[in-house]
């Protein structure tokens, strides 16, 4: 069956049959991080959605190329770097490392290709000079070049491919040079902003003057370049759809004169206890403050998947515990399948793998998929209690859970060791019975399950075990 996807720019679910005459390259695009802060757990929820249908695609058959860009040079990066007195690559550098160490933590697949702004600064400057030559950019008095809306529109291409746009509101050589603009402000807007005294260091020469590239040509010229003037899939969170990927259209198409991407997909945007993510609410998290509360990769990945991409998805405490319960519940299954299996090889379930299959190619719709995996634990569990499975198929069971797995990436839960500060606690616990201080003693087990960790007794004394 095919795989069916959203796709934005038709504004409905349609099959999904790559450009590869063949039926089986697929290059596919997701909007990389803005390097000027750690990556919050919106953001990665965008980012494992994007793992997701890569997985889903090489599931079925596809021979996917994905190309995951790092934003180093922006506005809010260069507003950062004046503020922190640091240079362009210092600043960026530790924001990249920590987000390429996140990604790892959350077993996301490492894209093919992670180009960075900064170091495609010349095919920048070559795609702005084809929109310059086909009269489609235009430098304005302050040496900045713009994207002039109506003359791209005036040669026949569609501005507004992605949502409705209201032009009557519109005034003609209005112009916006910031990234970040609403729909309602809807101008030509920058490709290339000349050097101003707030920049600092942050420059380039180029045949417009020196200065730097706006955001969304970055994402144009990067994506063409490692994937061709037309491609597959493009996807990011929803705030994305205007303007970054109306603009990235209309500059890619206005340059080639072909059409760019096949298929848009949008993520939903992840709230936090029900509003907005933000600093000031304190409702705020990044993937380390999770991990820092006792929560692992894996829980906080199985979380994030929880959800249809489309809908909006509100993140709780409670709702990451969930994630553990049930990755628990699967452990406990794959665990007991394993040790009854003991290495038999086996062909993989298929009535399993169908079931899990169809819910994917629903627009991945993985609350179908989880159902079908939640069914099967209970099938299993019930099996395994009642000495009712076969080595062969338990064997069979689990050979399709590695399949569910290549695609849900949440693997079996190793034997992790505990953190040195709380190997400090058992000590302490212990020295607390002694001294028969019960409440203390109570209170460090409280923190120690707290941050997701129970005291085993064991024949060698007492030992964590991660909950
Ligand atoms: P940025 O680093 O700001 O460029 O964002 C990286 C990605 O995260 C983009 O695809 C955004 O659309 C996405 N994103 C930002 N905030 C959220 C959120 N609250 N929920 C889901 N995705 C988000
Ligand atoms: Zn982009």
């Amino acid at each position: 069956m095919a795989l069916k996807l959203f796709n934005t720019l038709s504004r409905s679910i349609q099959d999904f049959v790559p450009l590869d005459p063949a039926g089986k390259k697929a290059g596919l695009y997701c909007c990389g991080p803005t390097v000027y802060d750690f990556a919050h757990i919106g953001n990665w929820r965008t980012f494992v959605f994007a793992d997701l249908v890569r997985r889903t695609l090489e599931f079925k058959g596809h021979i996917v190329t994905h190309v995951m860009n790092i934003t180093d040079v922006e506005d809010k990066i260069i507003k950062r770097v004046r503020e922190t007195k640091t240079s362009l690559r210092e600043f960026t550098g530790q924001y990249e490392t920590a987000f390429f160490e996140d990604l790892k933590t959350l077993n996301c697949l490492l894209p093919h290709h992670t180009p960075h702004a900064t170091e495609h600064i010349p095919e920048i400057i070559s795609l702005i000079e084809k929109l310059v030559a086909r009269g489609i950019a235009y430098r304005a008095a302050d040496g900045s070049v713009y994207f002039g809306i109506e003359k791209y529109r005036g040669c026949g291409c569609t501005y507004g491919q992605l949502l409705k746009l209201n032009f009557d509101e519109m005034r003609a050589g209005e112009r916006v040079k910031s990234d970040e603009y609403a729909k309602e402000s809807v101008a030509d807007f920058a490709l290339w902003k000349a050097r101003v005294p707030e920049d600092g260091e942050v420059f380039w020469p180029s045949p417009f003057g020196d200065g730097r590239p706006g955001w969304h040509i970055e994402c144009s010229a990067m994506s063409m370049k490692m994937l061709g003037e037309s491609f597959d899939l493009h996807l990011g969170g929803e705030d994305l759809v205007f303007p970054h990927h109306e603009d990235e259209i209309a500059q890619s198409e206005g340059a080639t004169g072909k059409p760019f991407v096949k298929y848009w997909l949008h993520g939903a945007h992840l709230l936090v206890e029900g509003k907005k993510m933000s600093k000031s609410l304190g409702n705020f998290f990044t993937l380390r403050d999770l991990l820092a509360k006792g929560f692992t990769g894996r829980e906080i990945r199985c979380l994030l998947l929880g959800a249809h991409y489309r809908e909006t998805f509100n993140f709780t405490l409670e709702g990451l515990q969930g994630a553990r319960t049930s990755l628990a519940r699967i452990d406990e299954c794959v665990g007991k399948l394993r040790e009854l299996a003991g290495g038999t090889a086996a062909v993989a379930d298929a009535d399993l793998v169908n079931a899990f299959t169809a819910a994917l190619d629903d627009d991945l719709n993985i609350s179908a998929a989880w159902g079908v995996i939640f069914k099967w634990v209970s099938k299993m569990n019930r099996n395994l209690a009642g000495n009712a499975i076969m080595v062969a198929e338990a064997a069979s069971a689990l050979a399709a859970w590695e399949k569910i797995d290549s695609v849900l990436g949440i693997g079996l839960m190793v034997e992790t060791e505990a953190p040195a500060e709380l190997k400090q606690l058992i000590i302490d616990r212990q020295l607390a019975r002694q001294a028969k201080d019960f409440k203390r003693s109570d209170a460090i087990r409280d923190e120690l399950k707290a941050k997701g960790w129970v005291i085993e007794d064991t024949p060698k004394g007492q030992k964590l075990k991660k909950l």
